[in-house]
């Protein structure tokens, strides 16, 4: 085999707690992780050239050890002294810094690529202690499908699926730092948490109402006051029939869960009346 073609699905939490800050400054959550039909393209290539070459459709990405494709990829070269070269042409599709860990998914499926198109006969927890590495979320992209996601966020526990239904992926124009709404996270302060175990127990009974009424992210605390644009979005949801609405990760990306297609697909058009929202898509969970 001398070429692989890769899909990397991005992801949303259905619900995500913050349990502690750890003294290195990690911290410590308990989140609820689903994999979504929205995903980047790797083609990757072998080569002559004795190095890693990759190029990105989107000019801002970086495309040298900037990138986590590109770091994956050079550190299995150099753990697994391959002696080729490999080029690697990424396709994105997940929206960037968006809170469905895109650079994630990117680098758990360049791990996975290399074990393929080189050999190296890793298991899934090889590839894992290695993606750990490189993100705290890449093992539980290795894995993808519905999982616990505990310690910094590579503890994982398989739980059940999603029941199906459609999923509104919508990301305003903005940016949003990861690390802005960690440091500004008030943990002595939040009034709730996330009702994590009851959300296990809903996808265990299929329970889609229960899902939707447990949708909890208390990173929204920070960004909900500093964004006002995600209320607004997750308010325009409901207002079009969504069963439930949430901000995925650190943000700003936000979904609405429906039931019906049709109506997931009339919120979706609805969505063109807010000039705010720059990227919008209706997909399904995957397993
Ligand atoms: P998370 O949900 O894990 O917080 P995210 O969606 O907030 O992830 P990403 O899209 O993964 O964020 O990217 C965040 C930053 O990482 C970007 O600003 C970008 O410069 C850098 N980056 C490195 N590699 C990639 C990649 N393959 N795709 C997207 N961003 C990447």
């Amino acid at each position: 085999m001398d070429h692989i073609v890769l899909k990397s699905y991005g992801k949303i939490n259905l619900g995500l707690d913050v349990l502690r800050r750890r003294p290195d400054g990690y911290h410590e959550v308990k989140m609820i992780m689903q994999m979504v039909g929205l995903y980047d393209t790797l083609t990757m290539e072998k080569t002559q050239e004795n190095q890693v070459s990759m190029n990105c459709n989107l000019s801002f990405l970086p495309t040298d050890e900037k990138n986590l494709v590109y770091r994956a990829a050079a550190l299995m070269k150099e753990k697994y002294q391959i002696q080729t070269g490999v080029k690697i042409v990424l396709k994105k599709r997940i929206p960037v810094a968006a809170g469905m860990a895109g650079g994630s998914s990117d680098c758990a499926a360049a791990l996975k690529g290399m074990n393929q198109l080189f050999d190296l006969g890793l298991s899934k927890e090889e590839l894992c202690d290695i993606g750990v590495t490189l993100g705290a979320d890449v093992p539980y992209c290795i894995w993808g499908g519905t999982a616990l996601a505990e310690g910094i966020g590579e503890k994982l526990t398989r739980i059940d699926p999603m029941p199906g239904c459609y999923i509104l992926i919508a990301k305003p124009g903005i940016s949003v730092s990861t690390a802005f709404v960690y440091k500004n996270l008030k943990l002595d302060q939040l009034e709730r948490h996330p009702d994590i175990d009851g959300m296990i127990e809903c996808l265990k009974q299929k329970d889609l109402k229960g899902i939707c009424s447990r949708l909890e992210n208390v990173l929204e605390t920070v960004t909900i006051p500093e964004y006002p644009i995600i209320q607004k979005v997750k308010e325009h949801l409901m207002k079009h029939e969504a069963m439930g609405a949430l901000m995925s990760g650190s943000g700003p990306t936000i979904f609405g869960i429906f039931s019906n297609q049709k109506t997931a697909k009339q919120a979706l058009e609805s969505l063109r009346s807010m000039k705010d929202v720059k990227q919008a898509y209706v997909v399904e969970p995957i397993q």
